[in-house]
């Protein structure tokens, strides 16, 4: 066994004394970050203030945020790991302030209009596993709805897919949205109480007076969910889709959600077709 040099020892007790010191610090901030540790409130908020500083420094110089659209800078913000979204793309997608409900009462809480560049948004979320879009969509639609005044309902249902559907894309680009956004909101996400029973066709392709006829019956509870098998749903419930477009197959699920005797529910989506662009 080769002998060490003095510099080999020094360098080697010079990086043990840094991890011990890490370990040491680290452990004390976790400590301190502890609401029974007696350290005040303001205290920790100043902690955790300088931690997201840190983090975003780091963020910024090793992963920085890449806008999903143009590929130019993302931004930094107020978010701990940045949003991988421009602000001039931001800007260019058109926010969705119309009190809107769907064709069975429920209100409806979307975020953009479906409309350029939005759709190219909505298609990476779609087609492409790519975390990003996802985490985009949620960010801005938590930070939409932590702005209304309403509290929103404690549990979150993301759409379900057909398995079929399921089996071809891989990943339901809802519940992928519906994860991020409860654990920012700090909503139940719920994906075992409903599923898709039939394998309908897209909606876009279809009349506006087939599109009651396509959805009917698509919905159903799972098994042991609902009054009658004993497991009651949730009083209040958000349904959550990707795109909104004549607002069809969320009343559907909404319809078979009261049936089963959820009291309020609403639709939340990250896109809403316009009126004039419906067909
Ligand atoms: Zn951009």
């Amino acid at each position: 066994m080769p002998a060490r040099s003095a510099a080999d020892v020094r360098q080697r007790g010079g990086v043990c004394q840094l991890g011990s010191a890490f370990k040491v610090y680290g452990w004390a901030i976790i400590a301190c970050l502890h609401p029974k540790c007696g350290v005040p409130s303001v205290w920790r908020a100043l902690i955790l203030f300088a931690m997201k500083a840190a983090i975003q420094a780091l963020t910024s110089r090793i992963a920085p945020p890449v806008c999903v659209l143009c590929g130019g800078p993302g931004q930094i913000g107020d978010e701990v790991w940045g949003l991988d979204l421009c602000e001039h793309c931001e800007a260019a997608c058109p926010a969705d302030d119309a009190a809107e409900t769907l064709p069975s009462g429920e209100p409806v809480r979307a975020l953009f209009l479906f409309r350029p560049p939005v759709d190219r948004l909505i298609v990476q979320l779609k087609f492409r596993l790519d975390p990003a879009p996802s985490r985009v969509l949620a960010m801005l639609l938590a930070r939409r709805l932590r702005a209304e005044p309403l509290r929103p309902p404690p549990c979150l249902i993301p759409m379900p897919l057909h398995p079929r559907r399921l089996r071809e894309r891989g990943f339901n680009q809802c519940e992928l949205i519906g994860r991020q956004l409860g654990r920012r909101l700090g909503l139940r996400v719920c994906t075992d109480l409903l599923e898709r029973r039939r394998h309908t066709r897209a909606q876009s392709d279809l009349a506006a007076a087939a599109r009651t006829a396509n959805v009917a019956g698509a919905f159903g509870l799972r098994p042991g969910v609902g009054l009658r098998d004993g497991v009651a749903l949730p009083r209040r419930v958000a349904l959550l889709d990707d795109v909104i477009t004549t607002g069809n197959t969320l009343s559907e699920a909404a319809r078979v959600l009261r049936e089963a005797g959820v009291a309020h529910l609403e639709a939340w989506a990250c896109a809403r077709t316009p009126q004039d662009a419906r067909g």
